[in-house]
């Protein structure tokens, strides 16, 4: 047992909930920051259904756009792992509601960290910041950088790429006491435990729930919530993680793929899972009353891999098969009546 403290922001997201029940099963003691303390009683309770917090979780008050409880929440911590920040697949009227919180809301997070002389931050990034920004399909990894200025860019690419960056400049204008390792996951899937849970689920919840007007030829690599969890608690601990990104990314499937498991495993739970295949030009049409869809056309028919292969090299992780993934996540959304 470990003892040690860690701040995870954003305990009430999907990442950062599974992080901090990570971090309780090795016996850390565990803060996390809320923006509204009266979620406290939600967040435990969706928390129970992993595991007991004992008396080794507390709550702070502090939101990414504002100064206030950030070094409170940091100070005498080990180590923080910043996870918060919104999330959107489609863009906002101005890209600025979601870059601001994102880039600034890591800035205070990261600067906090530092003045209380943290060992280690971890970031949570995403692979809309290791874009290859070419045309059709492409396979990236670590080393590219999404250009944010580039045309086509999604305002969330944007917020997580300059979110990233500006926490990169912090650290390396720093004294060099407090170490930043980032973790960029792709398509986050796996058991939610409540309703509310993150955008990135709705990819199994439309299918499921037949609220797609066919099969849409979109794919993604699938990374499991538990895995991505466990990848920041390997990043938060391993000496050699120290200033390196890790992309965290399961095998790559087409949205067809996804419908095949739901079928082949759920039976008549997955019922409404649609079989035919859906032209692009339906979907961009779709797209003009769906924002979701709509922000997803211009990927239809492109494969863009991402390489988790140093993750597993550095650190010794390994992606669980994404057949477990998107059946525990459909079994789940069914559990908290969601679909
Ligand atoms: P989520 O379930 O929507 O969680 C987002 C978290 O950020 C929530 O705890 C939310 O708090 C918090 N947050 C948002 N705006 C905030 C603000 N202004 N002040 C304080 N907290 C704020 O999403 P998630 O999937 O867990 O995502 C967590 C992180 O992973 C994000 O950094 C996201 O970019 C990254 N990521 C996710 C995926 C994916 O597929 N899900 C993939 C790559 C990267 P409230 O509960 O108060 O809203």
């Amino acid at each position: 047992m470990s003892g040690e403290t860690v701040l995870v922001t954003g305990g009430s997201g999907y990442i950062g909930g599974w992080c901090v029940a990570g971090l309780l099963q090795q016996g850390y003691v565990v803060r996390t920051t809320v923006r509204d303390l009266a979620k406290e009683a939600a967040v435990r309770a969706a928390l129970s259904k992993i595991t007991d917090p004992g008396n080794r979780l507390s709550f702070h008050a502090a939101n990414l756009t504002a100064d206030a409880g950030w070094d409170e929440a940091v100070a005498g911590c080990d180590y923080v792992l910043h996870v918060a920040s919104p999330l959107g697949v489609a863009d906002p009227k101005d890209p600025n509601d979601l870059i601001v919180p994102a880039r600034e809301g890591a800035k205070r997070a990261v600067s906090a960290a530092i003045r209380a002389g943290v060992k280690r931050v971890v970031l949570t990034s995403s692979v809309a910041a290791t874009s290859k920004g070419v045309a059709g399909s492409w396979a990236s990894d670590e080393t590219h950088w999404t250009d944010p200025a580039a045309p086509k860019v999604s305002a969330y690419a944007q917020s997580k790429t300059l979110a990233e960056r500006a926490a990169w400049d912090l650290i390396n204008s720093s004294d060099g006491k407090t170490t930043m390792a980032t973790v960029n996951p792709a398509l986050v899937l796996g058991p939610v435990t409540s309703r509310d849970f993150s955008e990135s689920v709705q990819v199994v919840e439309r299918l499921l729930s037949g609220r797609v007007p066919g099969i849409p030829r979109l794919g993604f690599n699938i990374v499991d919530v538990r895995d991505v969890a466990s990848l920041h608690i390997a990043a938060m601990t391993d000496p050699k993680a120290a200033g390196e990104r890790f992309i965290a990314a399961g095998q790559y499937a087409w949205m067809g793929e996804i419908a095949d498991i739901l079928r082949a495993r759920l039976g008549d739970k997955a019922a409404k899972v649609p079989t035919r295949k859906v032209p692009d030009f339906v979907i961009r049409l779709a797209g003009l009353f769906d924002k979701d869809l709509g922000s997803v056309a211009p990927s239809l028919g492109h494969r863009h891999d991402n390489s988790s292969e140093k993750a597993q090299r550095m650190l010794g992780w390994k992606p669980r098969p994404i057949e477990q993934t998107v059946v525990d996540c459909a079994e789940s959304l069914i559990a908290v009546g969601a679909v």
